[in-house]
């Protein structure tokens, strides 16, 4: 009998609960300890901060869902590991009351944040996209903004996915507003490198590029933040780019509390050292998978920090680890990725599939097809936690729902 803690109930955290109980024997434990009531499915969070969320159809209640699904949650955060004792120190989330927890396997999967890359002020001005709590917040003061009538500007630093994603549904509610005396945004999206998506195929970044302009964002490359102020933001070059709302989505980096607990390895961006196979550079017992990972692969590379990534991870390590609870070896992870797909809004998305490979730049697609592709991934991890029964109901209900209400 094992008793495996898995700290972190997003992306990879909640598919890996759910799927243990499928792959480990009725006397195994499985707890998780995630701070949040709800599971929100992260690369949807910019929604949240444009009010186009729906909660009600789009959100898991870890409580009901463990109880159905095998594992028990545990209202908390973690903040230490003791090794020796093989015990994580938790913090409850409601009455903040300090406590301890025994494992047999500890899994750690806290995701990460952004990574303001120590700009003077960005802490203090910029609202960030890390937590539903946070998108919650974003959402009073847009809402707010939303309804001030006179024209108003949103800076937003970092045009990668959630930076392009959030410029866009921003665009896309406050233009909509307008028939009821909204306020219209002026967006500047602001990106250091030479084009969007700089991690993408060239031929992608285009062409988002060209739809965020034709909805009148203005994408500023080459631009460096050196400061954010109350008022807006200081460019390396002097410029001021004035602003009544600023959104930091540039970077991401494990977050620092997590870098030097329980003595275990970490790279400069405070991410957890792990084998192929995910447990830790430094103890067996304890494995990291998604964001907060950084995960070899055979090429030298690493792991990209996506939420199919952490997908792919959980549904690999609860099979080798089920599998290592019956007497056979862990089995390496070996990530084949799928490509990606960003929203530009609510009826276009662009895709780059089969990357790595030479015909990658020719397999960009976009348009309301590949919109509905990018509804499906997630949709597809909604299968994963909660069966294809449940997400056919749900897909029912939303296409209802949308016929009654304004989905703003
Ligand atoms: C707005 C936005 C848009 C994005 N768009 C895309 C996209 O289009 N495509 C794509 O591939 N990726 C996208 N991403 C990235 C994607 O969301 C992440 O790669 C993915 O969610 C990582 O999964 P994870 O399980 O590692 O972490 P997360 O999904 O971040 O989950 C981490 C969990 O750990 C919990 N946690 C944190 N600290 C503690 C603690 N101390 N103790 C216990 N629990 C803790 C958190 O509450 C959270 O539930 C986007 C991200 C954002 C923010």
């Amino acid at each position: 009998m094992s008793r495996i803690v898995i700290v972190g109930g997003g992306a990879a955290g909640i598919e890996l609960s759910t799927l243990l109980n499928k792959t480990t024997t009725k006397e195994d434990s499985i707890i998780l300890v995630e701070p949040e009531t709800h599971h929100f499915w992260k690369p949807r969070l910019h929604e949240i901060a444009a009010g186009t969320f729906d909660s009600d159809l789009d959100t898991v209640c870890y409580f009901t869902h463990g109880a159905r699904h095998g594992y028990q949650h545990y209202q908390a955060s973690m903040t230490d590991i003791n090794r020796d004792n093989k015990t994580i120190s938790v913090c409850g989330a409601a009455d903040g009351v300090n406590y301890q927890l025994d494992y047999d396997y500890l899994i750690i999967a806290i995701g990460a944040v952004s990574n303001d890359f120590n700009t003077p002020g960005a802490q203090d001005h910029c609202i960030f996209l890390d937590s539903a709590n946070q998108a919650r917040q974003a959402w009073h003061r847009m809402s707010f903004i939303l309804r001030a009538g006179d024209t108003r500007t949103v800076n937003i630093v970092g045009a990668g996915a959630t930076g392009v994603e959030l410029a866009a549904e921003l665009e896309r509610v406050s233009r909509k507003l307008q028939r009821y005396n909204g306020t219209p945004l002026t967006i500047n999206l602001i990106e250091a490198a030479d084009r969007v998506l700089p991690n993408s195929p060239e031929k992608m970044s285009r062409k988002v590029q060209q739809q965020l302009e034709k909805n009148n964002i203005n994408v500023l490359l080459q631009t460096r933040i050196s400061e954010v102020t109350d008022k807006g933001m200081i460019t390396s070059d002097d410029r001021t780019l004035d602003a009544d709302v600023q959104f930091w989505a540039a970077g991401i980096k494990a977050p620092d509390w997590l870098n030097g607990i329980g003595g275990l390895a970490y790279n400069r961006i405070n991410q957890i050292e792990v084998n192929m196979n995910l447990t830790t550079t430094v103890d067996d017992c304890i494995f990291a998978l998604g964001d907060c990972a950084a995960i070899p692969q055979p090429d030298g590379s690493f792991v990209p920090p996506k939420a199919q990534a952490a997908n792919r991870a959980a549904e690999h390590l609860a099979k080798s680890l089920g599998g290592f609870l019956k007497g056979k070896p862990l089995t390496d992870f070996i990530f084949k990725d799928g490509g990606m797909v960003v929203a530009v809004g609510h009826y276009f998305a662009v895709g780059s599939f089969a990357p790595g490979s030479k015909m990658e730049s020719k397999f960009v697609l976009h348009g309301l097809l590949i919109r509905r592709v990018y509804d499906t991934i997630f949709r597809l991890h909604q299968k994963t936690i909660s069966g294809m029964f449940t997400v056919s109901r749900l897909m029912l209900s939303k296409r209802l729902k949308a016929i009654f209400k304004p989905n703003i």
